[in-house]
């Protein structure tokens, strides 16, 4: 976006039309634009661990981070020998009377696959191991050569793809998922963790912590000191989503593409209404028959039960787990509505061209944004339970068609979250003081 609160900033009306065949002229500058609602500010000096702030609605800019990379790479590295563990060791062990089974994390994906659920086999494959291998590849790969001041080929690509993919690595999930299931399972069998289990505990938080650590402002100005692109000094600068580099109006509309990670930059993503719509459409309809349709059947001494979302819920209850019963409740019925009611106001609120409560509404979206991905926690119970509980006349757990429904609902809205664009709530703002 193009408002500028710098001194050194023309007014809109002083913008000189750029020349699309000049040269791209790059500079570092000490200034971010904030992403949430486009204002462009100067970067002051802050200390170590404080946060700046955006003048104009609030959300963090940049928090400083002491010791990053040390840390940083000491927790990569012990990331990567969690990671290894948690999945080498058996994760949990179910014992129902004299019989047991044991299963790893990956079992969840192989009972599914063996079932040919290949979309939802792919989904927790990609969300509970390739994603989470992928990132902490490339932490070592980013970190390694900053640490030595070596760069090395491909580091921009995966910088960007880790800013990019960062919501689809979903271990923390996951981990609540296999609470979810323990508890559940508790009822009517004996319930271990195993040493792959406590790896994974660990590894959660080894991650997060990493995460919290790594500073990108940093890693982006050693790949590219430059943060600054255009074709003519007065031209309007929009931002790069990703590594928060300013792009001058012409490179925008001639390439489309920041000149420092090469990431797609738009002044609004295109047709972000029509996209959000078309996806909360889709997710409303797949959400009848996900809560609709049975979510798993558990067959036991040749009875055969069927669970809902709903009745998965009511059963918790029954039981008096309660504090359990409302993690599900929020998660797999509470989050996906509010979703999609959150996202179609905030879809209305642009047609309409609303202009109060605009931070309100940011904050909205944001939390939107936020909870979106916990959603995935009964897919994943689903998931361990097809895996573990095979007993054969004794106990079992199939999945059922719900539990696709439900998988496309979440990654639907997630979708449909992305797709919109935070800034086309500023924009009736602007209008007016133009007007
Ligand atoms: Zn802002
Ligand atoms: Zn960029």
């Amino acid at each position: 976006m193009q408002r500028k609160s710098t001194s050194t900033t023309p007014s809109p009306n002083a913008v000189v039309f750029a020349d699309p065949e000049a040269e791209v002229f790059a500079v570092n500058k000490n200034w971010l634009l904030c992403h949430s609602c486009g204002e462009l500010q100067k970067v002051v000096a802050i200390s170590a661990e404080s946060e700046m702030i955006c003048c104009n609605c609030n959300s963090v800019l940049h928090i400083g981070r002491s010791k990053w990379l040390g840390w940083g790479l000491s927790l990569a590295v012990t990331s990567l020998v969690l990671f290894f563990l948690s999945n080498a060791f058996p994760f949990m062990t179910l014992e129902v009377g004299s019989q047991s089974q044991t299963a790893t994390i990956l079992d969840g994906f192989w009972a599914l696959f063996d079932r040919n659920q290949w979309l939802l086999a792919s989904l927790v494959l990609t969300t509970v191991f390739l994603f989470p291998l992928f990132e902490i590849f490339s932490f070592l790969y980013l970190l390694i050569p900053y640490n030595l001041n070596k760069k090395v080929p491909g580091q921009r690509i995966i910088l960007r793809w880790l800013t990019q993919a960062q919501d689809w690595s979903m271990l923390e999930v996951f981990l609540l998922g296999m609470l979810v299931a323990s508890v559940k399972l508790n009822d009517m069998a004996i319930l271990h963790f195993e040493k792959g289990a406590y790896a994974f505990f660990i590894l959660v938080s080894v991650l997060i912590l990493a995460y919290l650590k790594l500073d990108r402002r940093r890693l982006w100005s050693w790949i590219e000191t430059n943060n600054y692109f255009c074709r003519d000094e007065l031209e309007w600068v929009y931002d790069c989503q990703v590594c928060q580099a300013m792009v001058g109006k012409s490179i925008v509309e001639s390439t489309g593409q920041c000149p420092r990670c090469h990431a797609e930059v738009h002044k609004r993503i295109p047709n972000s209404l029509q996209k959000t719509t078309a996806l909360i459409i889709a997710a409303t309809i797949l959400y009848i028959p996900a809560n609709i349709l049975p979510i798993m059947t558990y067959s036991s001494l040749g009875v055969v039960e069927t669970d809902t979302i709903f009745s998965g819920v009511v059963e918790l209850i029954t039981a008096e787990l309660y504090w359990i019963a409302i993690v599900v409740f929020v998660a797999s019925i509470l989050v996906p509505i509010a979703k999609l009611v959150v996202l179609s106001y905030l879809v209305w609120s642009v047609h309409t061209k609303m202009k109060t409560g605009v931070r309100h509404r940011q904050f909205l979206y944001k939390l939107t944004e936020f909870v979106g991905r916990w959603s995935m926690v009964d897919v994943f119970v689903v998931t361990m339970l097809v895996a573990i509980v095979q007993f054969g006349f004794v106990y079992t757990v199939e999945p059922e068609p719900a539990i696709i429904a439900f998988g496309a609902v979440v990654v639907l809205t997630m979708v449909a979250a992305e797709s919109f664009d935070p800034r086309l709530l500023w924009d009736a703002l602007e209008n007016e003081d133009t007007e």
